[in-house]
Formats: C-alpha cells, structure tokens, sequence
C-alpha cells in the first residue's frame, strides 16, 4: 500500500504464555494474522472483539495460531449477526483445517453449519495475495516435519518468520530488502523454534532489524544479553507503524 501500515502485536507469547498472548498480530486493526485461543480475550482487554476483525490469515494449525477460531466463528455467527470474515488460507491448509481441526467443534447439521465455509468466506490464496490495499507474500517454513506452516512478507518490507527452526539463508533472503523483521525465538537450543543463541550467529545488519517475538514469559531474563547483540521487542498491544 503507498501510506504506512500499522501492526499491532495481540500477543507476542509462545505457545506456553500466561502473561503475554498468543503471537497473533493485527494489521491495520481489521487484518489478523493467526488466531490463538488467547486471541478473545487479549481484543476485550482493547474495548474490541471478534466482529472487529474482517480478514484473517493463518500460517498453520497450532493451537495458539488457531486456538481461537471456533470462537471467532461462533462469535461471527451468533452474536455479531451472522457475520463472514474472509479466512484466507493457503491451499494446504484449506485441506485440512476442517476436517483435521475444526469439525467437531463447529459442524451443526441441525443449524446448516456444514463447514467451514457456513462461517467464514474461504479465500485459498496463492504466493503472493493482496487484503485491502496490504500485499502478503507467503514464505513456507521448516517449523514440524509434514506440516505445513508459513511466514510472510507483509508489503514488500517487513518480514514476519512465523514460527521456524533457524534457517540463517532463509532470514536473509527475505529480510535483506525488508525494513524490518520480526522473528520468533525461544531461549533454548533443539526442537521446533529458533533458539536466541542462534540468531546470534546472524549478522549485525541482520540482527538490528530484528523484533524478536513468540517467546516466553521469562524474556525479561534474557532482555539485556539480546538488545545489546542488537535485537529488540516487539511487545503486545503496541502500536508499530511501518
Ligand atoms: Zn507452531
Ligand atoms: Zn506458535
């Protein structure tokens, strides 16, 4: 889009937060980006709901990036009067996000609730897809072996990993050209996330463009070490304008 963006972190926690939300992000407060099960409740803490929110999009089936759809759903059809966001998927997940986890929450014969269609407007889209004005580049990720799972290039400069193992060619690549970048971190090394040690490694061009984000509620502890290796924070309910 030619003017400034803004993104608004509803929660910049892992999966494991109590304190700081799922790493959802809003774009433009309309445009959701995952949708954990933290995501109702951090909206009310704003004055907001799920009726405010008219696009969403989602990188892959973790609960805290998917937790809170059946909410939204009920919310949209049930109490904000029979309202449809746009949920925009890529095509791998449109397969499977009914069928593999939605389904015995939400299908309701008796009501005409036979899928994901009867709540949402489907929108599968491709590598490059466009939401009022914001142009999305999906970047898949190595997060779980055989699933699949994504980040984006939010209008050609901000690169959101989504959540990752360390991949140094990957973060390159896409956040060379970008203004910045937010990444994931977790504060140990192994398993499915990228550790702090590792984004150490990166270099300093790279790590000063890094928000990191999608971490634990211990950050605090490790607060100093990484803002003077050059990364900062994004932090939930705060309003970035890019
Ligand atoms: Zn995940
Ligand atoms: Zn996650």
């Amino acid at each position: 889009m030619a003017g400034k963006m803004e993104l608004q972190f509803l929660g910049v926690g892992s999966f494991f937060t109590k304190t700081d939300y799922h790493n959802n992000l809003c774009i433009n407060s309309n445009i959701l980006i995952d949708c954990g099960f933290t995501a109702a409740r951090s909206l009310r803490d704003q004055g907001r709901n799920f009726g405010d929110i008219d696009h969403l999009f989602i990188t892959h089936t973790h609960a805290d990036h998917i937790g809170g759809l059946e909410e939204c759903a009920f919310f949209n059809r049930y109490v904000a009067g029979e309202r449809k966001p746009k949920l925009n998927l890529p095509a791998p997940l449109a397969d499977q996000l009914w069928e593999g986890s939605l389904r015995n929450g939400l299908q309701d014969e008796a009501a005409g609730a036979h899928g994901l269609e009867d709540y949402f407007d489907i929108v599968v889209v491709q590598d490059t897809f466009e939401i009022e004005g914001v142009s999305f580049r999906v970047v898949p990720t190595n997060h779980v072996t055989d699933k699949f799972c994504c980040g984006l290039v939010i209008d050609d400069r901000v690169y959101f990993s989504g959540d990752t193992r360390f991949d140094p060619d990957m973060v390159s690549e896409h956040g060379s050209s970008a203004d910045v970048i937010y990444h994931e971190v977790q504060f140990f090394e192994g398993g499915i996330h990228t550790g702090l040690a590792e984004l150490m490694t990166l270099p300093e061009e790279l790590r000063n463009k890094i928000s990191l984000m999608h971490y634990g509620d211990n950050w605090v502890d490790f607060q100093t070490e990484a803002e003077e290796a050059g990364f900062s924070w994004a932090r939930r309910h705060v309003s970035y304008t890019h």
